[in-house]
């Protein structure tokens, strides 16, 4: 396939490079002029969707979203793919969806989870929300660049299921921490907190593939400093996606809006910004019961 992919950041350069290297004929775009391995540079977002059968984007938020599609939309031939992976606003998602399909385009929201090093390895795990002739459009390229690709339904449904996914994740990665900190001030030592806890009713993703305690479980950003892996700042964004939409659907959502708070002040007021989300866990020690 011919395929255009705007935006080669830390998630849509491997993301573009492993389509290349699967011997798809791909150009790329980025307004910083980075640029892809086997991934031939355009000069322009237009000029990556012009004749593409498959455009990818990996955008950084809504706006920008739907800044580029107005450019690239025009631009595209019938019956093309839209595929947008970044993580956006479910209302976004939808107005572009609307656009290109308006337009004679098959467009999927299909952001993803596994981060950097899912991209890199080619095992994200894709949401996607669209008709099925786009799913099963992006379908053969879901396969390359990730492990498993679930179709949530219509147009916002893959943006819907990664931000409900996310929020838990946030909240459980608090309560993951915030025990951590409780055990340590009572005494219990952390490998027997996660010998318990991980094979006990409190275990989580976060606690027994991510533990937050180094030297403690799996290897992961606890062991490494605290570098991301999954940086603060993406879940501070991912929970108040969260938010927004509870706020437009009206849905009661306490521990999501409690998450994105204490992620605010993590990363805006403290030194959450640039480190692991699981560097609450050190956060959490150095604090004392607010009365
Ligand atoms: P990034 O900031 O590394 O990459 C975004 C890229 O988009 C940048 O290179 C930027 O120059 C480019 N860009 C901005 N405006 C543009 C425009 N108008 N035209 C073309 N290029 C433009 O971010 P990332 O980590 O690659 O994340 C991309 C998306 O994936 C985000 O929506 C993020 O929330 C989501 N995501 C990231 C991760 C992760 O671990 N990094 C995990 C899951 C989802």
């Amino acid at each position: 396939m011919k395929i255009g992919v705007i935006g080669l950041g830390n998630m849509g350069a491997p993301m573009a490079a492993n389509l290349a290297k699967a011997g798809h004929e791909v150009t790329g775009f980025d307004t910083a002029g980075v640029r892809a391995q086997g991934v031939t540079a355009a000069a322009s977002a237009q000029e990556a969707a012009t004749g593409a059968d498959v455009v990818i984007t990996m955008l950084p938020n809504g706006q920008i979203l739907r800044a580029v599609a107005a450019q690239i939309i025009p631009a595209m031939s019938q019956g093309a793919g839209f595929v947008d992976c970044s993580t956006v606003d479910v209302d976004s998602a939808r107005a572009v969806a609307r656009q290109a399909a308006d337009a004679g385009l098959l467009p999927v929201d299909a952001p993803v989870s596994g981060g950097v090093g899912g991209a890199l390895a080619g095992t994200l795990t894709f949401m996607a929300g669209g008709s099925d002739a786009a799913f099963a459009k992006a379908q053969p390229l879901f396969d390359i660049m990730g492990q498993k690709a679930v179709h949530c339904g219509d147009a916002g449904a893959g943006q819907a299921a990664k931000i409900c996914n996310n929020m838990i994740f946030g909240v459980t990665m608090i309560a993951t921490c915030e025990a951590f900190a409780l055990a340590d001030k009572l005494g219990l030592d952390r490998q027997k907190m996660f010998d318990v806890v991980s094979t006990s009713s409190g275990y989580s993703w976060t606690m027994n593939a991510y533990c937050p305690a180094p030297g403690v479980g799996p290897t992961s950003p606890a062991d490494n400093d605290y570098i991301p892996g999954f940086a603060a700042d993406l879940m501070l964004k991912d929970l108040r996606l969260s938010q927004q939409a509870a706020a437009s659907a009206d849905a009661d959502t306490p521990m999501g809006q409690l998450a994105e708070t204490l992620y605010e002040a993590f990363v805006e007021n403290e030194d959450g910004a640039g480190r692991d989300f699981s560097a609450m866990l050190p956060r959490f020690e150095k604090r004392r019961r607010e009365t």
